[in-house]
């Protein structure tokens, strides 16, 4: 250690709780901190020697009834060349009350942290067992419908599906929310072409639209030829919630439009693309506008009878934020609403989507409509509701089934399927591994196989 004395104000005496005479030397300094900040607090007064610069460092102190002190000590070192040592000349600050409530918030914080984690590990766990009983649920009730019924029962089967269908929505957008609360949300950035997103959504909205009498406009400018940076599929959940509440939201013959324009340049001097999803709906008033991304808050006195969760915009604000974008809002009671999200303009590379959609129309054109199916469940109900499906849609289909993962291969061998559907959570393995296997044998390999599972992360499918 370089320094060799202490010399500091009469504050300074009185926080180490000594006299001049006793606090010297700095190994009497040293000797009075505590151990733990010892080093530190030696390496602060050794820099501030070397650059010739001031120190200032927090550090405990044990004053003379035993208790330890938090103390701020500030102060130079000077030179002395005479007796040829260095001088710590200084002051202090007690700040033992500033630090214990700091570290009573910083445990607070941590607390309610902890716990809002858990409560959305909680409603994540329970939403995604919810989803798979609600598909079957939903599943069988669509064969139902399908079937000869009398016109009080079709009524019955069209409330089951309706409310399962909400229901269904309501746990999807929980489980959203709380994996983005829990941090667990993984989004993949891709080059993304509006026009083709665009189109996408509204043909999934159009036939709502339909119902309602609404009419969707998707208006070509020359900005939906851009690509912006953005997770597809999260995206795509964005516009089909604006585009959603744009339709039930709206009056009997009224008009959405969308369509994209230049939106603003970023601090990082990053070009962003506005998306436009404008109604001429009811509207929402100026003062509800701040509730609007606020879980399960529902604004729609004017429209009581639209049924939502209050859910859909406090998910879309948190997908467009997680995608480095913006989300706003102008209304006007009475005339309509306009919501846009600005997104990261990039470059943009081959049309992706187009190609995907054509390869997997070509698949199906390739495999006719007769074959054999394997598929690899331990669910009963969910074999049940595809042998159904396979009675009345596909009849000259044979379905094979097997409940676990060990005789997968050798069903695959045996009756050679020209397609396997794969449940992931089989009794005895994971059906990752069952893939593994069915894509590694030559004579199994080519089979496509598709997983048809409530687990699909984006994790599990990146596994997959
Ligand atoms: P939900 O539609 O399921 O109730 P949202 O979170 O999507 O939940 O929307 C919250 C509320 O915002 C809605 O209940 C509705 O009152 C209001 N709202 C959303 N979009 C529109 C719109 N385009 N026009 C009028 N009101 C809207």
């Amino acid at each position: 250690m370089a320094t060799d004395e202490i010399h500091g104000s009469d504050e300074f005496y009185r926080l180490w709780d000594v006299s001049l005479a006793e606090l010297v030397r700095f190994d009497q300094f040293a000797g009075r901190l505590h151990p733990d900040d010892i080093e530190r607090v030696k390496t602060d007064i050794n820099n501030a020697i070397l650059l010739n610069e001031s120190f200032n460092t927090d550090h405990r102190v044990r004053v003379s009834d035993g208790t330890w002190r938090f103390i701020n000590t500030r102060g130079k070192c000077i030179k002395d060349e005479d007796r040829k040592s260095n001088i710590i000349v200084g002051t202090c600050i007690d700040i033992t009350e500033r630090k214990i409530y700091e570290n009573e918030i910083s445990n607070a914080k941590a607390d309610a942290e902890r716990a809002n984690t858990a409560k959305s590990e909680f409603l994540s766990r329970m939403s995604h067992e919810l989803r798979t009983p609600m598909n079957s649920i939903l599943g069988f009730a669509q064969l139902m419908e399908m079937g000869e019924l009398s016109a009080t029962q079709k009524e019955d089967v069209t409330h089951i599906l309706k409310s399962g269908k909400l229901l269904l929505g309501l746990i999807n957008e929980v489980l959203e929310l709380s994996k983005i609360e829990a941090g667990k949300l993984s989004i993949s950035l891709e080059p993304v072409q509006l026009k083709i997103i665009i189109r996408e959504t509204i043909d999934v909205i159009r036939p709502i639209a339909t119902l309602h009498s609404v009419t969707i406009e998707q208006i070509d400018l020359d900005y939906c030829e851009l690509f912006v940076k953005a997770d597809h599929q999260k995206l795509k959940q964005v516009l089909l919630n604006l585009l959603s509440n744009a339709v039930k939201y709206n009056r009997k013959g009224g008009t959405v439009k969308v369509f994209c324009e230049k939106g603003s340049v970023r601090a990082d001097q990053i070009q962003t693309i506005r998306i436009i999803v404008n109604d001429t709906g009811i509207g929402i008033a100026q003062e509800e506008i701040p509730k609007l991304f606020t879980p399960f808050q529902r604004i729609g006195s004017l429209m009581p009878e639209v049924e939502g969760t209050g859910l859909g915009l406090a998910v879309t604000i948190k997908l467009v934020e997680a995608m480095n974008g913006t989300v706003g809002v102008e209304s006007k009671v009475g005339e309509g609403s306009t919501f846009w999200i600005e997104l990261p303009q990039c470059e943009g590379q081959v049309d992706r989507q187009e190609r995907l959609t054509d390869s997997t129309k070509h698949n199906i054109e390739k495999s006719g409509l007769s074959g054999t199916l394997l598929y690899i469940e331990d669910n009963q109900s969910n074999i049940e509701l595809v042998k159904k499906i396979l009675a009345e849609h596909r009849p000259e289909m044979l379905l094979i089934s097997g409940t676990y993962g060990k005789n997968a291969l050798q069903l695959a061998l045996d009756h050679k399927p020209g397609l396997v559907l794969l449940d992931l959570n089989l009794p005895d393995m994971h059906g990752s591994e069952v893939l593994g296997l069915l894509k590694s044998n030559i004579k199994t390999m080519e089979i496509p196989v598709v997983v048809l599972s409530a687990d699909a992360m984006s994790g599990q499918i990146k596994k997959c």
